[in-house]
């Protein structure tokens, strides 16, 4: 039985596998559909601390996945379609056909932008096309948003 399994491989799901590798607790980090989360599929992150001129979405999440592992998270593709409760933990089914038990689940399974479903959104995100204001809003300061002009 594992100690610790974490959905996701997202910044959220590699923190997690940093404090938990850290505490010895051997964590089992499972990807789900989406290695690396949300943050890959951007290229400029500008807000992240101690990254002064930006660094790419896909290179923070690596990054951060390789600092889990250096203290022992192991990483594995793999998706949980089910968990259940039993005795003394949780037992889950993969999409693999594998089947885990765990004495404890971090769910950091995060979200998904809603997008249009235009075929420009796909060609352009990232290089125009965003899907978070708070993430994105500064690099539109004095530029024509839907008619309107950004701030500075
Ligand atoms: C285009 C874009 C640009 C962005 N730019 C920025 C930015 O510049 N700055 C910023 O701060 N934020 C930005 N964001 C937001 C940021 O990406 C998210 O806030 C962040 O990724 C959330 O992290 P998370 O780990 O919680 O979840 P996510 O990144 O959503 O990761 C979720 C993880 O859970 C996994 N998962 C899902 N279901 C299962 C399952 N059944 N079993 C196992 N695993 C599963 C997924 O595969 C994935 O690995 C941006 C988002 C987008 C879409």
């Amino acid at each position: 039985m594992d100690n610790l399994i974490i959905l996701g491989t997202g910044i959220a799901g590699c923190t997690a596998a940093i404090y938990a590798a850290r505490a010895n607790l051997n964590p089992l980090v499972i990807s789900g559909p989406e290695d690396g989360g949300q943050l890959t599929l951007t290229t400029e992150v500008e807000n992240f601390p101690g990254f002064p001129e930006g660094i790419k979405g896909t290179e923070l999440v690596q990054l951060c996945k390789k600092q889990a592992e250096r203290f022992g998270a192991k990483l594995e593709i793999d998706l949980v379609s089910e968990f259940n409760p039993i005795n003394d933990g949780y037992e889950l089914k993969l999409a693999s056909g594998k089947n885990l038990q765990t004495k404890s689940v971090i769910i950091a399974t995060g979200a998904s932008a809603r997008w249009l479903g235009l075929p420009s959104e796909k060609k352009y995100q990232g290089r125009g096309v965003s899907a978070c204001a708070t993430c994105d809003g500064a690099f539109y300061k004095g530029k024509e948003v839907g008619g309107i002009i950004v701030s500075n």
